[in-house]
């Protein structure tokens, strides 16, 4: 009886998973074999056109030259008839990482902000303590917020299938993606995708400079960098470009290409797509991502016009891709979102690469050569050789900045 019992439940447990399976491979076509056989055939004959490029070799690597202030019009410390931009250093941030975010505010402060004075947005999705509050303010004379997250921006959508994502984690495990399993990272990036533009506490602000606890700062800031956004015409400003983990986004660029089907006056008619498209240096990651290069602007740092995030054509993206199930199916991250989003519906002439900010998030730098600069080492993108290649701005230089 005990062990009919047991052969039973068993049965049902089988059932349970195979139904899974078959609703997963539904979902997301990608992980059939087919595409698994196509990537072992891509990994046997194609050798990479550039087997270690991504990296910008020393005579072409712009960080080399001395790296003035950008070229427009600029806003200086003394420039005090100038207005400030309407704008927030914006953090999510958990309060155990409260020694993190004090070491980044300090570069941040020293470099650019105790000149500015713009004020400090902290995002969490439980309270800040008392302690996180005191300790943050006491970095900075600028006025620090402290903002709660609302439960509807940060839970699991309820269209989000629990079994599908236990079943998915497992997959993306064997693919050894960081963080499978850890459904708060799928949250964060799918709150950093498209919920925080969306806070109460953000209504009325237009410009964010996204800022990440345990980043480091290295250059002198002296002008303004939002007023250089705004009276130079830019929306979206980056330090770094690299490649992503493909199996993190294997229908990304599918479900994307579906949205762009039903939408295709979003796409702008000087978009970045040849960028997003490239397949010339690492063929591999453009096959298991189905026609997307991964190449990304590494949303750690960020400084951006939060009116383009809130557009029909951003913010409908978003909502396409967040019942499309990816976030937590797949692990599509906040980078590789802004950065389609970005590449196809803005002019890319209004994205800008910050090349004078000195930058730290581990594993990569963005290093330039100039005397406002002290701790990290001029051209250097890693101090681990082998990581190199995952350094794609030369292909944001060759489509885009192509001057
Ligand atoms: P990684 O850079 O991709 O390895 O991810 P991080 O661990 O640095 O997380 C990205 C950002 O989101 C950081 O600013 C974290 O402080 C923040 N973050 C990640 N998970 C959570 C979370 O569960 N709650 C809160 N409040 N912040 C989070
Ligand atoms: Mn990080």
């Amino acid at each position: 009886m005990q062990l009919n019992r047991r052969v039973n439940r068993l049965l049902a447990l089988i059932g349970l998973v195979v139904l899974a399976v078959v609703i997963f491979r539904k979902i997301v076509p990608s992980a059939t074999t087919e595409v698994n056989q196509q990537e072992a055939e891509v990994g046997r004959t194609t050798t990479p056109k550039h087997p270690d490029s991504g990296s910008p070799s020393s005579s072409t690597n712009p960080l080399l030259q001395e790296v003035g202030e950008p070229d427009g019009i600029l806003t200086h410390v003394g420039d005090t008839d100038r207005p400030r931009a309407n704008a927030t250093l914006l953090s999510l941030v958990r309060n155990s990482e409260l020694r993190g975010i004090v070491r980044t505010m300090r570069d941040v402060e020293r470099t650019f902000n105790s000149k500015f004075n713009y004020p400090w947005t902290f995002f969490n999705d439980v309270p800040f303590t008392e302690e996180f509050k005191q300790k943050t303010q006491a970095m900075t004379k600028a006025p620090c917020r402290y903002e709660l997250i609302p439960k509807a921006h940060w839970e699991t959508p309820a269209w989000i299938n629990k079994d599908l994502v236990g079943v998915s984690s497992e997959i993306l495990e064997e693919d050894d993606i960081m963080y499978a399993k850890q459904q708060s990272y799928h949250q964060m990036c799918r709150w950093n995708s498209g919920m925080f533009y969306k806070h109460p506490a953000l209504k009325d602000v237009r410009w964010y400079w996204r800022i990440e606890p345990n980043t480091r700062y290295y250059c002198s800031i002296d002008y303004d960098v939002f007023r250089y956004m705004e009276d130079n015409d830019k929306t979206y400003g980056y330090v770094i470009n690299i490649y992503d983990a493909p199996q993190s986004i294997r229908t990304l660029w599918p479900t994307t290409m579906e949205f762009v089907a039903q939408h295709p006056e979003y796409v702008h008619a000087n978009n970045a797509i040849q960028w997003l498209t490239d397949n010339d240096v690492r063929p591999n990651h453009n096959v298991i991502a189905n026609g997307y290069s991964t190449c990304h602007f590494w949303s750690n740092f960020e400084i951006g016009d939060m009116d383009f995030f809130r557009s029909d054509a951003y913010d409908k993206y978003f909502e396409y891709l967040d019942h499309a199930g990816g976030f937590f199916y797949e692990r599509w991250g906040d980078a590789p979102v802004h950065s389609i989003g970005l590449g196809l519906f803005l002019d890319k002439s209004k994205i800008h690469w910050f090349k004078d900010i000195g930058y730290l998030h581990m594993p990569y730098y963005n290093c330039p050569a100039s005397k406002k600069c002290s701790g990290c080492r001029a051209g250097r993108f890693t101090d681990a050789g082998y990581l190199n290649r995952e350094n794609c701005i030369d292909n944001f230089f060759k489509y885009v900045h192509a001057d």
